[in-house]
């Protein structure tokens, strides 16, 4: 951004150098020892956006397949992720219910929605500013958007969920497995900087990122 590029030791030979703006594709090298420093992922739009809409597919079915069997004495069913927080809710756990719905639905579903508006709406540049003051908000979210953080909620969700009953994993199961995996990748190629390289700045806070 502002900063003409970042002083870095090479954690191979320790040479101290000067990092360049890296273009899309460009990998930055040690010069001494051929160490690759630092790369600029491919494209930090349509891969994240491409991870982002199978997330989305992805989100579907794990809140709809049946998240796993659950055999209590006598009979057999399943349930999904909203299904094991209504049922908690049921039995008087609303505090758990609100966690799991929370970390397990709302979290990734609002992560998922956010990435999907603000990759779309940068694909044709310049973007409009209010994408901006998304990301800024975002931002403000950030302890709470952490994938980290909601990664940690969704296994717990399914812990409190797998505590109802002997647990034979579903479909929903593997497709929360694949979520957190999608999620990983989407935090890894995308690139914030990217977007407000695209934002449309008029006159409300042009100075901020010139
Ligand atoms: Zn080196």
């Amino acid at each position: 951004m502002t900063d003409p590029g970042e002083t870095v030791a090479c954690p191979e030979c320790d040479l101290l150098q000067h990092l360049p703006e890296l273009a899309p594709g460009d990998k930055a090298r040690c010069p001494r020892c051929g160490n690759t420093l630092a790369t600029q992922s491919t494209d930090p739009i349509n891969v994240p956006l491409a991870l982002t809409l199978a997330a989305a597919v992805v989100f579907i079915i794990a809140n709809t397949a049946s998240l796993m069997g659950l055999s209590a004495v006598g009979h057999h069913a399943s349930t999904t992720i909203p299904g094991g927080a209504l049922e908690m809710w049921l039995q008087g756990e609303m505090l758990t219910a609100v966690v799991v719905a929370f970390c397990a639905i709302i979290a990734p579903g609002g992560y998922i929605l956010f990435m999907l508006t603000v990759l779309l709406a940068v694909r044709r540049p310049p973007a409009p500013h209010w994408i901006g003051e998304l990301l800024r908000w975002a931002d403000s979210m950030r302890p709470w958007s952490m994938s980290e953080v909601m990664i940690l909620g969704i296994l717990v969700a399914l812990i409190k969920i797998a505590e109802l009953a002997t647990v034979v994993p579903g479909i929903g199961m593997y497709a929360v497995g694949g979520l957190v995996v999608l999620f990983t990748a989407i935090m890894i190629t995308f690139d914030p900087r990217e977007v407000w390289k695209r934002v449309e700045w008029t006159d409300y806070g042009a100075e901020a990122v010139r």
